[in-house]
């Protein structure tokens, strides 16, 4: 065993290890490829989601599931989606019939995630659901019930969980070669445009922290592997500007960990130009990443010197991750319960934002 780790150590062997498909079939004894049926087909899941079912490996494409009939006609034809296994938000308690889909994947307004898991489920399919995972705890609670209840495993989309650059950041501070975390912070936000359903509580659930301020959250928590014991937060709304009537703009929070480290996190629905990033400050080296959790063009540095990660299809590696275990029964890196973490935390965020306090999280 040797004695020291050097920034090489750090950063080999990473990525969203997936087996290779020979493996996965010897070990799970599948004769094929897992199949998805993608739910609510609008930007990510038509411009991400469905195209990187052809970097899958155990994970086909088989079913839609739409609230708009010409979507399903449209993308149908375009993927080959057999016409017996196109839905409606109507028909869809009908896959209970159909043994080709076993997994939903539910990628609609976060508001519209629990009705649509626990159908999915009581369809006795697996079900992933997008971030984040809904507007309230009870929400969370009433899909992870659904999922266990049914037998079916549960996954949140947290693609970064996935992602070869955050997965190296994970490991470079997590393993303790670049020693203690002095100071840790991360800021996600954009300028929103209007009239979108991501302004609309009752749809979103709320605003930037729901959306965009929820990566910030979640990667000081992959980053640290701590679960905040207090928060502390404020939030800030541009006065007369019609997107934040119903929904919040800017999110600064501070987590207060168990070690006695502070992590500060933003979120922004105004922010131009945007940003996207952390940095992890530590006893033996400052970890960037900025950009770091976008679709593509990740940017990874160690003490400014970047580091070269094998890139990987952090979409398609989600995916697949979900096919594996589908075909194991063994937990998912990302399931319902770390989405209710995310949620348990955003709400006392939002207190904290309403009356100024510091709120206690109970573990
Ligand atoms: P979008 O507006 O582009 O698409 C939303 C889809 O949901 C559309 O097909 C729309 O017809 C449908 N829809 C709208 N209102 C509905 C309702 N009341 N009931 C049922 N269906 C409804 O939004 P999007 O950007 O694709 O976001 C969808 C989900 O994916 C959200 O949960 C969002 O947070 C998440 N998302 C995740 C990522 C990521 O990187 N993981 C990126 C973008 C979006």
């Amino acid at each position: 065993m040797k004695e020291t780790i050097t920034r090489k150590d750090v950063l080999l062997g990473m990525g969203a290890a997936a087996l290779s498909p020979w493996t996965f079939w010897r070990q799970t004894g599948a004769s094929k490829p897992v199949g998805w049926a993608v739910l609510g087909l609008g930007g990510y899941c038509t411009y991400e989601i469905m195209p990187s079912f052809k970097s899958c490996e155990h994970s086909k494409l088989v079913g839609l599931i739409s609230g708009h009939p010409d979507k399903l006609t449209r993308l149908g034809d375009q993927y080959g989606i057999a016409s017996a296994n196109r839905y409606t938000y109507d028909t869809m308690d009908e896959i209970r019939h159909n043994p080709e889909i076993d997994v939903v994947y539910v990628i609609t307004p976060p508001a519209t995630h629990p009705t649509f898991v626990v159908r999915a489920a009581a369809a006795g399919k697996h079900v992933c659901s997008e971030k984040p995972m809904a507007p309230t705890v009870a929400d969370c609670k009433k899909m992870i019930d659904a999922c266990k209840k049914a037998g079916r495993l549960l996954q949140i989309g947290y693609r970064c969980h996935y992602e070869a650059h955050n997965l190296a950041a994970i490991r470079a501070v997590r393993s303790g070669a670049l020693g203690k975390i002095k100071s840790i912070h991360s800021d996600h936000g954009f300028d929103m445009g209007p009239g979108t359903w991501r302004t609309q509580r009752a749809l979103s659930g709320g605003g930037s922290m729901m959306d965009i301020g929820i990566y910030s959250l979640n990667a000081l928590r992959y980053l640290t592997g701590e679960e905040p014991v207090s928060v502390k937060a404020k939030i800030t709304n541009p006065p007369n500007d019609p997107r934040f009537v119903d929904c919040e703009d800017t999110v600064e929070f501070e987590l207060n960990f168990p070690s006695g480290l502070v992590g500060h996190g933003s979120g922004g629905y105004s922010w131009n130009p945007g940003k996207n990033m952390y940095e992890v400050v530590c006893e033996k080296g400052t970890l960037l990443a900025d950009p770091a959790t976008p679709y593509e063009g990740h940017r990874l540095t160690i003490d400014g010197k970047e580091v070269s990660v094998k890139r990987n299809n952090q979409f398609a590696a989600q995916i697949d991750h979900m096919s594996e275990h589908v075909r194991t029964g063994k937990p998912v890196l990302t399931p319902g319960e770390e989405g209710l973490r995310d949620i348990r935390i955003i709400q006392a965020i939002y207190e904290s934002g309403r009356t100024g306090q510091q709120i206690r999280l109970s573990s």
